[in-house]
């Protein structure tokens, strides 16, 4: 059997080599290698696919999220209300612009954010709300669009892993729901290569449908320039290069297929995996469709980091997303956040396993890790 793999990129990109190389060539023969038509395009083909009105590409997801909060203004003596269950990214951008991180517990179901918590943590500094739709699976948007038009603090979306993802809300599902990063103010996505759209390098979106908010977006994107030298704001140089896009308008018409793959994949998981004690799959809120950028399981925390080394010694790579959550990280001591106030992100820490998730995973390989994890996982 093909060994198995966290993430297959390169048979994922074998499968379209040919697409790929014309599309890379094109580039090539043009020589618009920063910005340029095939970025140009690909944003256009991606606020089609989103339903987005606008969408300003950058450097990389971290960038996205830190000029969207540059576009509200945040800065020293503002809050940004968001969950330390996350990528780091999502708290570290806030820190880095001076202003305060406020964090708040997530749901130990859905490991999104915790929206009664949201609500309490609102202050008059707090200038945006930052729900992570954590492996695939949006965040309560009903509960955080009513927040948000309440109190007047704007959402944005942290949506590099979601991309694609639905939100159906009450009406349940249906095929023309808004897109995940299109219900905020603004939606930031990454196309990190692991990331359900990936490129092969860094990459990052904008997406918002607030004309003003778009202009100031791709000004700060671009050295705070209106006009060719003339700087009106300070902004940085954040750019997604010709090759990236290229790479990314090939990938985007394989996006639905793609997912379609990882949802067949996380289907498959929990018929062999459901009815095993000591194993909790990953549970659905029916009212998003989920796009399982990772496939994440809870286990007994005393036997966790065991579980991990088994696998690994059978050859199975796992990974533990997130093992620190961001009240105990060392680069925000600073801030002060108490020890006590997280438990369910303490919890899922010490229990969550994440299993071998991507376009290529074939059933055999699904059945070899479930089979390995069955044997090694305690009762
Ligand atoms: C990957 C990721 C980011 C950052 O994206 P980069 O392109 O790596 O900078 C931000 N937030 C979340 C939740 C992520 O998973």
């Amino acid at each position: 059997m093909e060994p198995i793999h966290m993430v297959d990129l390169i048979g994922q990109h074998a499968a379209i080599e040919n697409e790929l190389n014309v599309a890379m060539q094109r580039v090539v023969k043009t020589g618009a290698f920063v910005k340029g038509p095939e970025v140009k395009a690909f944003s256009e083909e991606l606020q089609t696919y989103t339903g987005s009105r606008f969408v300003i590409p950058c450097g990389n997801g971290t960038d996205a999220l830190q000029i969207a909060l540059m576009a509200l203004g945040v800065g020293p003596g503002d809050e940004v209300i968001t969950t330390g269950f996350t990528f780091i990214s999502t708290v570290e951008v806030v820190a880095l612009l001076g202003a305060t991180p406020v964090l708040v517990d997530v749901h130990p179901d859905t490991f999104n954010i915790n929206t009664e918590q949201v609500a309490a943590a609102i202050t008059p500094r707090t200038k945006a709300i930052v729900p992570v739709h954590l492996f695939g699976q949006m965040a309560d948007m009903d509960a955080l669009l009513a927040l948000s038009e309440k109190s007047g603090v704007p959402l944005i979306e942290d949506n590099a892993q979601a991309i694609s993802a639905r939100w159906y809300g009450a009406k349940g599902k249906r095929k023309n729901a808004p897109q995940s990063g299109t219900l905020g103010l603004m939606g930031t996505t990454s196309f990190f290569p692991s990331k359900n759209l990936g490129c092969m390098g860094d990459g990052g979106a904008i997406m918002t449908n607030d004309e003003t908010i778009a202009r100031r977006l791709q000004q700060i994107a671009n050295h705070g320039m209106s006009k060719r030298y003339h700087h009106d704001v300070v902004g940085l140089n954040s750019r997604l290069d010709g090759m990236q896009a290229a790479i990314l308008r090939v990938k985007l018409q394989y996006l639905d297929a793609y997912c379609a793959a990882r949802q067949e994949a996380a289907a498959r998981y929990d018929t062999l995996l459901k009815d095993i004690p000591g194993i909790q799959i990953p549970s659905r809120d029916l009212r998003s469709s989920h796009v399982f950028h990772q496939y994440t399981l809870q286990v007994d925390p005393d036997h966790r980091d065991a579980l991990v080394e088994q696998m690994k010694a059978n050859g199975i790579p796992t990974g533990v997303y997130y093992p620190v959550p961001g009240h105990r990280q060392k680069a925000f001591s600073t801030f002060g956040f108490s020890i006590e106030a997280y438990p369910v992100s303490d919890a899922l820490a010490a229990r969550v396993i994440s299993l071998p998730m991507h376009t290529e995973l074939t059933k055999s390989q699904q059945h070899t890790i479930c089979d390995t994890l069955i044997k090694f996982v305690k009762q």
